[in-house]
């Protein structure tokens, strides 16, 4: 490229961990790099935290916990510093999408509307916490129930390098909403936008030592905060095999897990479809966010009718998707994150031009010879056995497979093992409904691109995940609902017990 980068100001160096109220670098000293993913070269030294630093977040959490009142403030109390947070969020969206545009190389204008999302998050979730009522149940004279809803304790947030910070939020919202304190481990390859939540949690007036923040390696302060006794609960978004190994960490401790993992979501296109909007949804569907998205239809299974002018349309319109500077405003698909994550895109770029039809794309970009950047790659004629249908592979490529029946569209759509989202587009009414019934996936659009309401539950089946976040699910997640009984009357069977002896 021969234009000059934009390179975000006061770009910081160096960042270290946020453990009870201060900064503070690693107990045994140790740092990673982290790579800017246009030149590949590190900009700066994240702290790198070990058992060590863990264990001074997380008693910094209990304390806060046990003695500080954030878990004893009033709901409203707590919703009006959310809603404090997220107008300092909103304040500062352009800084943090900048930022996170440059830390993670995802197209600016993107990046700005996750900014926003994760205010969202807060909002949401602070008027929710005022909403919140619980049933209490009544008979007249004999007795009454009802749940008394605490905070579980240390809450343990473990999460991914996509959309970074608005997955942070979308943790953190929750969890604090509902009173607990927390102990953050943000990705390594994008420790960047995390590091500006203590700026934000401290001005909006957060208690010390509610929110900390370490930073590392997944094996080593990941797998410290799955193992720590005083952490009954995680929260964890990321790959499954990941989830797998945090799965069998935390069986010991019977802790409280939510797993949000990945997918390999099917877009399926009837030949009654309009086909102009299925192609725009589900080119938007793949390559926004880098391909970098959890709930991406990676998979599009076309009816034979109109196979060939779908795949036609879709090979074309994915050349002239822009790749660029991820700091662009014109850019639509930006640099992927991490050179370890390009060589594996890569590497599945070619497994596919092995076991099918390139129909787009293919490798790096003309005019692009340095940095992660990946055109966007489009197979058509898709075997359900190849790699590249059965595998999640986490960027700008789309496998397209053709079908004739309904019973084999759904039969192409569950032959995976993830289950995350899917995605119908049809006229038919009726089909469009049978197969959301049908189909293996925790979320569903018809005719609809990526849209959700913060209400509807968050999740996936089979391989993508462990329960649901979102809504109230949230706040049953981060909640130990505890059911009180109270006699009103009188006490049952008086004469247990008292029988005399014959
Ligand atoms: P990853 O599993 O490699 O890492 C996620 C987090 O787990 C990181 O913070 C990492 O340091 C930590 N970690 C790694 N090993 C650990 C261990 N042994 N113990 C504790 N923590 C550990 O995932 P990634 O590459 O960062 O993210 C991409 C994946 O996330 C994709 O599979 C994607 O589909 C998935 N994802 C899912 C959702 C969803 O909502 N379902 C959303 C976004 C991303």
């Amino acid at each position: 490229m021969t234009d000059p980068r934009h390179i975000p100001t006061d770009l910081p160096t160096r960042i270290q961990h946020y453990i009870d109220g201060q900064f503070v670098d690693s107990v045994e000293g140790g740092t990673f790099d982290v790579l800017d993913p246009v030149t590949n070269e590190t900009y700066l030294q994240a702290a790198a935290g070990t058992k060590a630093d863990v264990d001074l977040a997380v008693a910094a959490a209990r304390r806060a916990f046990a003695e500080g009142p954030w878990p004893r403030m009033l709901p409203r109390e707590r919703a009006r510093i959310l809603h404090r947070i997220a107008d300092l969020v909103e304040s500062r969206d352009a800084r943090l999408a900048e930022l996170e545009s440059f830390d993670s190389g995802l197209p600016i204008t993107q990046a700005l509307g996750q900014a926003r999302r994760a205010a969202e998050n807060f909002r949401f979730f602070a008027d929710l916490i005022v909403a919140q009522t619980d049933d209490a149940f009544k008979v007249p004279g004999r007795q009454m129930n009802y749940v008394n809803r605490k905070p579980i304790g240390v809450a343990g947030l473990i999460t991914p390098w996509n959309t970074p910070f608005m997955l942070e939020s979308w943790k953190l919202g929750p969890a604090l909403a509902t009173g607990n304190t927390v102990v953050l481990k943000p990705a390594e390859f994008t420790p960047l936008s995390a590091s500006l939540w203590a700026g934000i949690f401290e001005e909006a007036g957060l208690p010390q030592g509610v929110f900390n923040l370490v930073n590392g390696l997944g094996e080593d302060a990941g797998d410290a905060l799955v193992k720590h006794p005083d952490v009954p609960l995680i929260s964890f978004t990321g790959e499954s095999r990941t989830g797998q190994i945090i799965f069998g960490n935390a069986a010991p401790y019977l802790k409280g897990l939510s797993m949000e993992l990945g997918g390999k979501s099917p877009a399926i296109v009837f030949a009654d479809a309009d086909l102009e909007a299925a192609i725009d949804a589900t080119i938007f569907g793949v390559f926004s966010l880098n391909g970098e998205r959890c709930t991406a239809g990676s998979r599009i299974l076309v009816q034979r009718d109109v196979y060939d002018e779908f795949v036609e349309r879709y090979a074309a319109q994915a050349e002239r998707v822009v790749v660029g500077d991820p700091q662009d405003p014109a850019t639509e698909v930006g640099a992927l994150v991490h050179p370890e994550h390009y060589d594996k895109v890569m590497s599945y770029i070619e497994i596919g031009k092995t076991e099918a039809r390139l129909v787009a794309g293919g490798g790096r970009p003309e005019g692009f010879p340095t940095g992660n950047y990946v055109a966007p790659t489009v197979f058509a004629d898709v075997a359900p056995d190849a790699r590249i249908f059965q595998e999640e592979i986490f960027g700008p490529v789309v496998a397209i497979t053709p079908f004739d029946t309904d019973e084999e569209a759904l039969a192409l759509a569950n032959g995976v093992k993830y289950g995350l989202a899917a995605y119908v587009w049809t006229n038919d009414l009726k089909r469009a409904h049978n197969f959301a019934q049908a189909i293996e996936a925790g979320m569903v659009w018809l005719n609809s691109n990526n849209v959700r309401d913060l209400r509807t539950p968050f999740g996936g089946v089979k391989a993508s995940g462990l329960g649901h976040e979102g809504g109230y699910r949230s706040i049953d997640f981060y909640t130990d609902q505890q059911a009180v009984h109270i006699t009103l009357g009188a006490v049952h069977n008086p004469t247990f017990g008292k029988t005399d002896a014959a």
